[in-house]
């Protein structure tokens, strides 16, 4: 398919035959029926392609990771129940205790904290550099067991954008593949791939969804790394799968297939992170409309960062696209149609202004969310990423008076006059 990202959104994943329902059916049932068990036995060899729990896969979900696999230019997709198992499973699939990743520093709080506590606990370990670091910094935090490289297109909520094309090529140096979660300029502005990225993930229950109304998580692999080439690091692809009768991934299911494979087979299996075929709906009826939904994003995202850069009351603005920003040439080069509706800034008064300030909107509601139709607004040093300290906030990019404000969809004009009538 070589269809425009318009379409894609609108009609990828699923293309109904004859007679069928046009709408993505909702496949709610736990279990497949079958005529014989010998069948019911090669599914579970991995012999033939075939639906037996829900647990692990489900036809709602996989025309709607199909769609998402589309809009990415990947090879294979799932989805997950959330952005935080897609996280997990991208790096746990590939990286077993003892193993090492490169991660930036610049992190949505919760990977984060799944990266320096959880997965530390099984004995994986991390370092984090700075997403500007210099290329010696970066050739420097690899070790001899590194297994990947993991950073944001856009990070949640520093807004750095990553140079995704250097990162790539410092991680295929090392013989690792590169994982993206791109969450925030969704393929819409951003298609990772294109720049050498292997892996992209996405918190689909951000813009992908955009409504607010389900959680979920997606994995894409692009099936351009080659695992075979690195037989001694990545063993799980390409050595024997005794847990089910030896099946060797690279093998049976190509470079295209054997990433989300094994991760289906492994980690769906006994971990059961799987999406409810009823968000999976959910999530494809907002994918429909994603195409537009992000431009409207993106302009009211730009018009709230030239307001508040010119108002006296606020401190500093940062937004990718807005002309002067730090990260201005790199949104141009990686984004050139625009970043996201999030834009971040300090109010004139630190932490407490931040509070003042909130307190008098009101379009833009308090929630620990982003990224959806409606505008909502977050201080992030008192909610998501209360649990660091100051010098862990500042290597994500973070400082204590920043205000999160994520730019819905409503009339630009509402927005600018909620936010001059707060500031006073
Ligand atoms: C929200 C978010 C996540 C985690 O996703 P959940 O769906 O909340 O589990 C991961 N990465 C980024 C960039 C996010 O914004």
């Amino acid at each position: 398919m070589n269809n425009s990202i318009e379409t894609t959104c609108v009609q990828g994943g699923y293309r109904p035959k004859n007679g069928e329902p046009r709408q993505v059916p909702i496949y709610q049932s736990t279990t497949w029926k079958y005529d014989t068990s010998e069948f019911m036995g090669k599914l579970f060899d991995l012999e033939e392609a075939g639906y037996f729990y829900t647990r692990l896969q489900n036809p709602t979900n996989d025309l709607v990771a199909a769609k998402i696999c589309e809009l990415e230019g990947g090879s294979a997709a799932m989805l997950t129940s959330s952005g935080q198992a897609a996280s997990f499973f991208s790096i746990f699939n590939l990286a077993s205790c003892g193993d090492h990743i490169v991660s930036s520093s610049a992190l949505y709080g919760g990977t984060y904290n799944l990266f320096a506590t959880t997965m530390k606990r099984m004995g994986i370990e991390f370092s984090f550099v700075d997403p500007d670091c210099s290329d010696a910094e970066l050739e420097a935090a690899f070790k001899p067991n590194t297994k990947a490289v993991f950073g944001e297109s856009v990070a949640n909520p520093a807004l750095s954008v990553l140079d995704i094309e250097r990162f790539a090529q410092a991680a295929h140096a090392h013989g690792v593949p590169l994982i993206i979660d791109n969450t925030f300029p969704t393929p819409v502005n951003c298609r990772p791939i294109e720049w050498g990225a292997d892996i992209v993930i996405h918190s689909t229950t951000k813009y992908m969804d955009g409504h607010g109304a389900a959680v979920g998580g997606c994995i894409v692999d692009a099936g351009k790394f080659d695992w075979t080439k690195y037989p001694d690091k990545f063993p799980g692809f390409t050595q024997p799968d005794d847990s089910y009768h030896g099946v060797v991934y690279t093998e049976r299911f190509g470079l295209e297939g054997a990433f989300i494979v094994k991760a289906t087979a492994q980690l769906m299996r006994d971990l059961g992170s799987i999406q409810s075929p009823q968000n999976a709906f959910l999530l494809n009826f907002g994918l429909e409309s994603l195409h537009l939904r992000m431009a409207k994003h993106c302009e009211n995202g730009l018009a709230v960062a030239r307001f508040l850069s010119e108002h006296p009351k606020v401190s500093w603005v940062r937004f990718p696209s807005l002309e002067g920003d730090k990260y201005y040439d790199q949104a141009c080069k990686y984004l050139p149609n625009g970043s996201c509706g999030v834009v971040s800034f300090g109010v004139v008064g630190g932490r407490e202004g931040a509070e003042a300030f909130m307190k008098k909107l009101t379009i833009a509601q308090i929630a620990t969310h982003v990224a959806d139709a409606r505008t909502c607004v977050l201080h992030p040093a008192n909610a998501t990423h209360r649990q660091m300290t100051d010098e862990e906030l500042a290597a994500a990019g973070i400082t204590p008076d920043l205000i999160r404000l994520s730019c819905g969809i409503e009339g630009t004009e509402d927005l600018i006059a909620d936010l001059a009538a707060a500031l006073g």
